[in-house]
């Protein structure tokens, strides 16, 4: 596969070329098409095989065409993280190929300040990484809403669930619309995260690195 058998447009194709990656990682091959079809996906994959740009590019796609039918406040993507170093990497990511589109991300994580984040918030992005416990508590301080939410992504599950997070993992599922799409990545694929994509996923392809 290359990147031209994503069929992306011509702004995001650029941004790849600058990015100077030759070809598509294995999980960008099998994931980016699924992610495209609107299906929800598990993706067992570590860091450094090129999940984020898996779920980033198709999640810019899907902005691009849910923008123009929902109006309203608060992010359309949601990707929820176990640390702040990883919320930060993705963010940049977010950035550097949500720009071509006048996208706008917002990074929210335990440890930063309440206020800032709050504020760049209400400042409006249609993309937020987070790591999960500091999602709810902006939710609940009304800072953001997650009324609009459709493309929900949940990255290093396993770890999060290792950090014990899983009661914030579920409830932030639970107060996203149930048609939205989500994907799950996680490094394994234990009984737990088994169970959690049972609960939170449609009728899920599963994609192995
Ligand atoms: P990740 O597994 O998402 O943390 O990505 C690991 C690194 O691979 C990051 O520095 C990405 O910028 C880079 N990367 C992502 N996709 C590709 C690709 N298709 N070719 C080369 N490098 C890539």
């Amino acid at each position: 596969t290359s990147f031209a058998h994503f069929n992306f447009d011509e702004p995001l194709m650029h941004q790849i070329r600058k990015s100077e990656y030759t070809q598509p990682t294995p999980i960008q091959c099998q994931g980016v098409p699924i992610a495209l079809s609107g299906r929800d996906m598990i993706g067992i994959a570590k860091t450094g095989s090129g999940k984020t740009a898996a779920f980033i590019w198709p999640m810019l796609v899907h902005i691009m065409d849910q923008k123009e039918l929902e109006e309203g406040e608060g992010p359309i993507a949601v990707i929820v993280c176990p640390t702040r170093e990883l919320c930060q990497q993705i963010h940049a990511e977010c950035k550097r190929f949500g720009k071509v589109y006048g996208l706008r991300s917002v990074a929210v994580y335990g440890g930063g300040s309440m206020w800032e984040q709050a504020k760049a918030l209400q400042e409006g992005a249609e993309i937020v990484v987070c790591t999960p416990g500091r999602l709810i508590d902006h939710v609940k301080k009304k800072a953001t809403s997650l009324q609009r939410v459709t493309y929900l992504v949940f990255d290093e599950a396993d770890r999060m669930f290792d950090m014990g997070f899983e009661y914030q993992v579920r409830s932030i599922a639970s107060h996203v619309r149930p048609d939205r799409q989500t994907l799950l990545f996680s490094a394994t694929f234990r009984k737990k995260i088994e169970r959690l994509a049972r609960d939170i996923l449609m009728d899920p392809i599963r994609v192995v690195q």
